[in-house]
């Protein structure tokens, strides 16, 4: 029987790693599920699951997830340490799916443990990849990628040479927004860009889409977790959302990944690595789908894909940088303090003004290096927003 946990199981991935896991209860013993406000389904499906421990991020709503597990023998802890607890608590598999910067920590210390860390939260590579990987080297951890774009990559690498490999691929929908004219982008508001035309996903990464703030972010993955040059990654619009990415290899071969726009597609393949199982996903009839239609992303509609190419030059500190405003420009744009096409500039002009201080490609030697990196750039991405609303 294999032990998991399952970090940020309320989210929409966690969510859909639950469904997996709720599929076959005797395969798994469930060690820690976390979530944040939503009480009643983290506490719902620690029953559900069988749980040990069942953590929320914040303090205040520990005593409503101590009464909701009351009697059940499931410990309920919350805060920050207590997440960190539970990735002291050993296991084979850990889902890594809580949102935003704040995932880092819990998946960086559950590498100790030498199991695999399925990734979700892109975050972590984004702002502290090579860590990441030195980590899981030294403590014989596995990462597996779960983002739908870098687990096609990893499929289509099975049993190839890195070195072989010409281009990666990863493709984009182009997001809610990809077919309004760019003059009326800086009007659109949350509801607008929230809406996602192919996969059901969070709020904040649906937004990221309609940037391409999220493709940026996994630009910038695609170069930490494969290790290839910015070169060799392109990013391509497809707005049926079937195929996830393609590798092209020396000798003009180009081999896709195709599936349904179903997230657990990626999760189960990271559940079942290195096997192949049976997974609850639609499968693709071609003659009904006709056509695939590609074209090339507008750096004009998207200007979150130039700057996240300057990080993926950079690297450093620059992607801690790029993650910190990119998070705080949305919450900008969420609380309606600035509008769609600002985070970008939110973005650009905090790289800028970081740079003035610190040397942006100067390596980092740890995690709190990270965090004060982060740090710092939020509180510059906030004074950026200020200066805006003048
Ligand atoms: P979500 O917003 O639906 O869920 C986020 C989870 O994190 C919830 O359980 C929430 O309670 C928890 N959380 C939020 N803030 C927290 C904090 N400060 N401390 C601890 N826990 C906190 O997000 P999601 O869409 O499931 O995305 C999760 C991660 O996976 C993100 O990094 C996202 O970019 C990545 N991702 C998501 C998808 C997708 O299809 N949803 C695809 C690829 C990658
Ligand atoms: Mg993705």
């Amino acid at each position: 029987m294999r032990s998991i946990s399952i970090f940020g199981a309320t989210g929409s991935i966690g969510q859909n790693t639950v469904d997996l896991i709720a599929r076959a209860p005797d395969a798994y013993r469930v060690v820690a599920l976390t979530g944040g406000a939503n009480i009643a389904k983290l506490a719902q499906d620690a029953i559900r699951l069988k749980a040990e421990i069942a953590v929320t991020a914040h303090d205040e709503h520990l005593d409503d997830l101590r009464a909701a597990l009351a009697g059940t023998g499931i410990t309920a802890t919350a805060g920050e340490a207590a997440l960190i607890e539970a990735a002291d608590r050993p296991v084979d598999w850990v889902m890594s799916a809580i949102v935003g910067a704040a995932g880092l920590a819990p998946g960086f210390r559950a590498l100790r443990h030498g199991g695999t860390l399925a990734l979700a939260n892109k975050e972590s590579l984004v702002t502290a990849g090579p860590l990441l990987l030195a980590e899981a080297q030294a403590h014989g951890a596995t990462i597996l990628p779960v983002d739908s774009e870098h687990s096609a990559v990893f499929q289509a690498l099975v049993g190839e040479d890195i070195a072989a490999v010409e281009r990666i691929i990863i493709t984009a929908s182009g997001g809610g927004l990809r077919d309004w004219p760019i003059a009326a982008l800086a009007s659109a508001t949350v509801t607008d860009a929230g809406a996602h035309p192919n996969w059901a996903m969070g709020q904040r990464i649906t937004i990221d889409s309609a940037s391409m703030f999220n493709k940026g972010m996994e630009l910038i993955e695609t170069r930490e977790f494969f290790g290839v040059t910015p070169a060799q990654i392109e990013t391509v619009i497809h707005p049926q959302s079937l195929i996830h990415a393609l590798v092209g290899f020396n000798d003009g071969a180009l081999m896709a990944h195709l599936g349904a726009p179903d997230m657990r597609h990626a999760i189960g393949y990271a559940l079942n690595w290195p096997d192949r199982r049976h997974l609850p996903v639609a499968r693709l009839d071609l003659a009904q789908i006709a056509t695939l239609e590609f074209r090339a992303p507008d750096p004009l509609r998207y200007p979150a894909l130039a700057i996240a190419r300057a990080v993926m030059e950079t690297r450093g500190r620059a992607g801690a940088v790029f993650n910190a405003a990119k998070e705080v420009a949305l919450d900008g744009f969420i609380a309606g303090r600035i509008g769609f096409m600002d985070m970008a500039a939110v973005v650009d002009r905090t790289l800028d003004e970081i740079t003035s201080q610190l040397c942006l490609s100067s390596s980092m030697s740890n995690l709190e290096d990270v965090l004060m990196t982060d740090h710092m750039s939020r509180q510059t991405a906030w004074a950026q927003i200020t200066k805006m609303e003048r």
